[in-house]
């Protein structure tokens, strides 16, 4: 015998048990996005490496290690997408989208990243991103912010998260920052871990960012970068606290928030959770007013976020218990192919009547006593069966399978109107 093929690691297959689950999150996702006038952007999920080499950072992980690259049959080097804001700039350049308006983008699809699979964190993930193009002044940091909270509203999710804010302040701000932090850090070389004696040189913010418990307290005494913003950046930030306030929205403000791009300027945020073990950040963003310039837009101020997708999913299954798999609304039962033919045409007209409902006509034969074993199983609320006896008479026969309700036969015309009054609305309206 052959052994069967794995999916690669890392590669999670989504399951039928878990689809409804994935769909209903999604639906809620582009609801929101378009009651805030949000436009979708599809975009290639292979782009030139360059592209992120340019706006990722060659000294961040993603670029340093995580990215999928190879070289086509024409030897040009591709990278599978780690991130979407790359591609969603590129592509606004490239199509002339940015240039003075106002852009509101999202998209949603596959992401990857060779790192070591855990829960929450795996090869190939997805993200549901936002972007806006084209508003430099807090106002958008701020509804952008709100947008976000309201998705966890809505997904019941805002009692389990965590609103953190930050501002990275001006391009020049983190430079002059960058040498202090940097002092700071050579005079305590030693206790430092490898990592970060790596980073030191290469990307000494990160250092703020490491989980290891040993280097909690040097990170608690660093030189703060709130401490050495810009005039406007603290503006920015001071206007953008006062918005989120005023709207009631719950934050604190983490200094060492830095997040893992070299792109971001001023705001940054992140909604974290508890729920999740290590892998705590479900949303991340900020403001990146130097990337549409830095790829060779005209210069655009813009703002963005990213939800992880299967991190939100694990969140709604583990506060929620969510029932994930949908049920069967109608289990429709026929004893031969004169009978089956008949339950064929009935089970159309009620698509055509009720659109929501789901009706399952058994197929493979067997008798009723099996059927209605089935019936059972489907999670579906009434049977109608559609016997010999009620293929003469016109009728169907409907068994209510959740409730003592004795049985009833009712004429084919009249079963609309039978499950009318039985079922829930939202199902027959
Ligand atoms: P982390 O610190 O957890 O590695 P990150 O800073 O690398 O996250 P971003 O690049 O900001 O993550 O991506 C935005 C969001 O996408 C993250 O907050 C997370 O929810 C999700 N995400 C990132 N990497 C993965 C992954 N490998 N698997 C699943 N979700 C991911
Ligand atoms: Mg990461």
């Amino acid at each position: 015998m052959t052994n069967p093929i794995q999916a690669v690691r890392g590669m999670n297959d989504i399951l039928p048990s878990e689809t409804r689950l994935w769909q209903h999150v999604e639906n809620m996702l582009q609801e929101v996005l378009h009651s805030y006038g949000y436009d979708e952007i599809r975009l290639p999920i292979v782009e030139k490496t360059e592209l992120f080499k340019r706006t990722i950072g060659e000294a961040t992980d993603i670029v340093e290690k995580e990215m999928y690259t190879f070289a086509d049959r024409n030897d040009e080097n591709l990278t599978l997408r780690p991130e979407g804001t790359a591609g969603c700039v590129r592509a606004g350049i490239e199509h002339g989208l940015l240039y003075n308006q106002v852009q509101r983008l999202w998209y949603h699809g596959s992401y990857f990243r060779y790192e070591r699979p855990q829960k929450g964190r795996y090869r190939q993930f997805h993200q549901c991103g936002a972007e806006v193009f084209g508003v430099a002044t807090p106002d958008a940091d701020a509804e952008l912010i709100l947008l976000s909270a309201r998705i966890f509203a809505k997904l019941g999710l805002g009692p389990y998260v965590t609103l953190q804010v930050n501002s990275l302040g001006s391009v020049e701000a983190r430079s002059d920052y960058r040498k202090h932090l940097v002092d700071y850090l050579t005079t305590h070389q030693t206790q430092l871990d490898t990592d970060s004696q790596r980073r030191l040189t290469t990307n000494p913010l990160r250092i703020l960012d490491s989980k290891n418990p040993a280097m909690q307290e040097l990170i608690a005494n660093a030189p703060k970068l709130t401490d050495h913003l810009d005039t406007e950046s603290k503006e920015h930030f001071a206007t953008l606290q006062h918005f989120l306030k005023n709207a009631n929205i719950d934050f604190i403000v983490n200094p060492c928030l830095v997040r893992g791009l070299d792109y971001y300027t001023k705001t940054v945020f992140e909604w974290v959770t508890n729920e999740l073990g290590a892998q705590g950040t479900v949303c991340a963003g900020g403001r990146y007013d130097g990337l549409v310039a830095q790829l060779g837009g005209k210069p655009t101020p813009a703002l963005g976020f990213a939800i992880g997708m299967e991190r939100l999913i694990l969140m709604l299954q583990q506060v929620h218990k969510a029932p994930t798999r949908a049920h069967a609304h109608i289990y429709l039962m026929t004893d031969s192919d004169a009978t089956f033919q008949k339950g064929l045409e009935i089970a159309n007209a009620l698509r055509d009547e009720f659109p929501r409902l789901c009706i399952l006509q058994h197929t493979g034969g067997g008798n009723l006593k099996n059927q209605f074993k089935k019936a059972d199983k489907s999670g579906a609320r009434f049977a109608i069966i559609i016997g010999e006896q009620e293929l003469a008479n016109q009728t169907a026969a409907i068994k209510f399978l959740r409730e003592t309700t004795p049985q009833q036969t009712v004429s084919w015309l009249e079963v609309p109107a039978f499950l009318s009054r039985h079922l829930e609305k939202h199902l027959v309206e």
